[in-house]
C-alpha cells in the first residue's frame, strides 16, 4: 500500500533493499593500497541487507586502527552513527591514529545516507555551494623556483585556482652556508624509516631509529635559517610569483623542523608574497607559540591536519590562527569536521580541508566542504595518479575537473562501488589479497571504560 507523508513518506524514498531500523553491521574489511597517492586501507562495513559502506584510513596509517574496533560494530545499526562514534572515539588519537575512528565514521554516513537514500551534505544541513574549490599540492623538489613555477602554473593550465607549494629546509638544507645544522641532524631528517616485514632485530632497531630521529619536534633540533638561507627561500618563492603572477592564492607548506623564532623570520619575509597561509610552521599542540606567530606576521597562520576531534582544536581557535586545515581522515570523520568548521567559524577563522587518499577520502571531505560555510579549499594530491578516478565507480570522471569537485545528488557518499581490479594491482608490499577474512577480530575485547 503506498504511503504518502511524515515518516511513510521518507520510508517511500529509501532503498528498496533496505529498511533501516533492521539494518545491520555484519562484517569489516579493508583493502590496503598503494600509490594513490601514498599509503592508505579502504574499508568496507558489511550489512544484512545487502548495502555497504565506504570508508578509508588515512595516508601513511595501520589499518589495524579500524579492525581492532570491529568488535565494537557488529550486531548494530550504522544508522546510529553518533552513538556508535562515542562509543569508539576513545580509541582514536591525533595524527594516523585518528584513521580508525575516522574511516569508520565515514562508513556509517555512508551506509546512513544509502539506507535513507539521502546525499550526506543533506544530513549535514545542506549545501553552502554547488561545487568544492580544490587545490592542488606540489611538492616543491625542485632546485629552483622558476622550475617549481612552471609546474604550478601547468596546475594553473589544468583549471586550479588555488596553489600550494613547500618552501623550507628542503629547499636550501643543501646549500652551503644556508642552514646552522647540529652534527647529524639534517641526515636525521632525511632518512625515512622502511616499512613493512624486517628482516633482522638490528634493522628493525635502525628502521625505529630512523622513526625517532624524524621525532624531534621543532624546538629541539637546534636547526636554524641563516641570514642567505633566507635570502635563497625569498628569492625561491619571488621566482615562482614571477611565472604563476601575483593573483592567484598561494599557499606554503613544509617549512622544515625549524623554531619559532626561524619561523617568524620567514614568513616576516615573504609577506610581500602575500601567501594564502603559512602552514604547520611548528608542533600544532604548542598553542602560545602559535599566538606568538601569528601575532608576529601578516601571513595567516594555518595548522590541523593531525588534530583530533572538536576538543583539539579549541586552543588553537582561541590563539587567534587564521586558517584550520583538518583531515577528516584524523578528526573523528564527517560529523566531526563539520562542528570543527563551525567551531571555526565562530571565531572569525577559516576551514580548508587536508586531503591525501582515494576518491573516497575525496568524497567524505568534499560532502563537508560543500555544507560548510567558511570552507576555502580542498586539498588534492594525486593529479599525476592515472588511475586515481578508476579506483571506484559512480562518480563523475575526471572526479577533479577544472580544479572543481562537483558534489552528486546520491546517496551517501554518491560512490556505487570500489573496482577490485584497479586497487588489486596497487596492493602495498606484503598485501597478499584484499577484502580478505577479518574473523580474527570478530572477538576482540578489552574493558575500556576510562573512568569508575
Ligand atoms: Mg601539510
Amino acid at each position: 500500500m503506498p504511503k504518502t507523508g511524515g515518516a511513510d513518506g521518507a520510508l517511500n524514498r529509501v532503498n528498496t533493499n533496505s529498511k533501516p531500523t533492521d539494518l545491520r553491521i555484519t562484517d569489516l574489511r579493508v583493502a590496503e593500497i598503494v600509490g594513490a597517492p601514498f599509503t592508505s586501507a579502504l574499508v568496507k562495513i558489511y550489512t544484512n541487507q545487502g548495502i555497504v559502506g565506504l570508508g578509508e584510513v588515512r595516508d601513511g596509517a595501520s589499518a589495524t586502527y579500524a579492525l581492532m574496533l570491529k568488535s565494537r560494530l557488529l550486531g548494530e545499526n550504522p544508522c546510529d552513527i553518533d552513538r556508535l562514534f562515542r562509543r569508539i572515539k576513545q580509541f582514536g588519537g591525533h595524527g594516523r591514529q585518528g584513521g580508525g575512528v575516522s574511516a569508520i565514521e565515514i562508513a556509517l554516513s555512508d551506509l546512513a545516507g544509502k539506507a535513507y537514500g539521502v546525499p550526506i551534505y543533506q544530513m549535514l544541513g545542506g549545501r553552502f555551494r554547488d561545487k568544492v574549490r580544490v587545490y592542488c599540492d606540489t611538492d616543491a623538489d625542485k632546485p629552483s623556483g622558476t622550475e617549481t613555477g612552471r609546474r604550478l602554473k601547468a596546475r594553473m593550465d589544468l583549471g586550479f585556482t588555488f596553489l600550494k607549494m613547500d618552501l623550507g629546509l628542503a629547499q636550501i638544507s643543501h646549500i652551503p652556508g644556508a642552514v646552522v645544522a647540529p652534527a647529524g641532524v639534517l641526515d636525521g631528517f632525511r632518512t625515512h624509516a622502511g616499512r613493512g616485514r624486517a628482516g633482522t632485530l638490528d634493522e628493525r632497531r635502525a628502521r625505529n631509529a630512523a622513526y625517532d630521529a624524524q621525532n624531534v619536534p621543532h624546538p629541539f633540533t637546534g636547526l636554524h635559517f641563516t641570514e642567505k638561507g633566507i635570502d635563497l627561500l625569498d628569492q625561491y618563492i619571488h621566482e615562482v610569483r614571477e611565472v604563476i603572477g601575483y593573483e592567484i592564492p598561494l599557499a606554503i607548506d613544509h617549512v622544515g623542523h625549524v623554531s619559532l623564532q626561524d619561523g617568524i623570520r620567514l614568513a616576516r619575509r615573504i609577506e610581500k608574497y602575500a601567501p594564502a597561509w603559512l602552514e604547520d610552521v611548528i608542533p600544532w599542540q604548542y598553542t602560545d607559540q602559535y599566538r606568538r606567530l601569528q601575532e608576529a606576521t601578516s601571513v595567516p597562520i594555518c595548522t590541523g591536519e593531525d588534530i583530533y576531534l572538536k576538543e583539539g582544536f579549541e586552543p588553537l581557535l582561541n590563539s587567534g590562527i587564521s586558517v584550520i586545515h583538518p583531515d577528516l581522515l584524523t578528526t573523528g570523520g564527517i560529523l566531526e569536521t563539520k562542528k570543527i568548521g563551525d567551531a571555526a567559524q565562530d571565531h572569525g577563522v577559516a576551514m580548508a580541508i587536508h586531503m591525501a587518499e582515494s576518491p573516497i577520502a575525496a568524497m567524505a571531505a568534499a560532502h563537508v566542504a560543500v555544507a560548510t560555510e567558511n570552507f576555502m579549499a580542498l586539498e588534492y594530491h594525486s593529479v599525476e595518479v592515472d588511475w586515481w578516478d578508476d579506483i571506484v565507480t559512480g562518480l563523475p570522471k575526471p572526479l577533479v575537473k577544472d580544479g572543481f569537485i562537483t558534489v552528486p545528488d546520491k546517496p551517501g557518499l554518491g560512490i556505487d562501488d570500489v573496482v577490485d581490479e584497479v586497487i588489486s594491482q596497487h596492493l602495498q608490499p606484503g598485501v597478499t589479497g584484499i577484502w580478505q577474512s577479518t574473523e580474527h577480530w570478530d572477538n576482540e575485547y578489552s574493558w575500556d571504560r576510562t573512568w569508575s
